[in-house]
């Protein structure tokens, strides 16, 4: 297997506002170090509380935002030193999911267009753009038809579908979903997972799946890394961190998946929930 993503001690702090016009401005140390990889094809889950630095990394592997310290490498090339040009082409190897499946979609804007803008940058010609637009929307189990509407004539998890249907256009290797489904009704958290889940094992695609929910990322992970204060402090498949969670913070979280304390028979339903 090869590396697909390799985050080397990555480290980000944040200045806040200066209090006293003669005192230096503090600063909040959002990563502390963190390191991990992802093989192609599989999926890392990064569970932490609010605050706990989620976000900032998946921008620092966005490229979005720059590291203080410490690299990011996709397919070998460290994306923080790419030259810009390079940095635009490679941006198709690697897309982003958010949280918020409305206010991620411009609601002025066609499906059409919202699922086919991140290839505007690339070089794409519009026949290649129609046919494209096309092909994610039936990879998401949506129709045709549903190009030509606007997003306020979809429910929440269709509108995740388009914003999974936008970040697949650009065929990447990787997909960053950031609390992909915390918005939507638990009824329709599963079916999301499970087209991510599909769309994986059709594309090979490899997934870094941030959560504040244990059961999420169990969902769809083959492993997971527990983010605490900037910090990795626990990582591991999540059938280990449920049978024996190490970090009290990680048993905190096990504490709040229904059916999963610690030691009664980790993941007896895991086979059912997938598929
Ligand atoms: P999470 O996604 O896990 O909730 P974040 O990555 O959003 O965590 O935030 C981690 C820490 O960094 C928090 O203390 C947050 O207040 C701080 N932070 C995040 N973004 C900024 C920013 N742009 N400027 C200053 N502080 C920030
Ligand atoms: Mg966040």
């Amino acid at each position: 297997m090869t590396a697909l993503l390799q985050v080397e001690d990555l480290h980000k702090r944040y200045a806040l506002p200066r209090e006293k016009l003669f005192q230096p401005p503090g600063e909040v140390h959002a990563l502390n170090g963190v390191s991990f990889t992802i093989e192609a094809g599989r999926s890392l889950g990064i569970v932490g509380e609010s605050g706990s630095g989620k976000s900032t990394l998946a921008r620092l592997v966005m490229a979005l935002d720059t590291p203080s310290s410490g690299r990011v490498r996709l397919l070998g090339r460290d994306l923080h030193a790419l030259p810009r040009e390079e940095l635009r082409a490679a941006r198709r190897d690697f897309q982003m999911v958010f949280q918020d499946p409305y206010g991620s979609l411009d609601p002025r804007q066609p499906v059409r267009r919202i699922v086919t803008e991140p290839l505007s940058a690339q070089g794409v010609s519009r026949d290649e753009m129609h046919q494209r637009a096309t092909e994610v929307l039936q990879a998401v189990g949506l129709r045709p038809a549903d190009l030509d509407k606007y997003p306020h004539e979809f429910s929440g998890g269709q509108r995740q579908r388009i914003a999974i249907a936008r970040a697949l256009v650009t065929r990447p290797r990787l997909i960053v979903a950031d609390e992909p489904v915390s918005a939507l009704d638990v009824s329709v958290q599963a079916q999301v997972l499970n087209l991510m889940q599909d769309l994986q094992a059709q594309f090979g695609i490899t997934y870094m799946l941030i959560s504040h929910d244990l059961a999420v990322v169990h969902h769809l992970c083959d492993e997971v890394a527990v983010l605490w204060q900037g910090r990795i402090v626990e990582q591991g498949p999540p059938e280990k961190l449920f049978a024996a969670a190490e970090h009290p913070y990680t048993r905190t979280l096990l504490a709040a998946v229904p059916g999963a304390e610690p030691p009664a028979t980790p993941l007896a339903s895991a086979g059912e929930t997938r598929g």
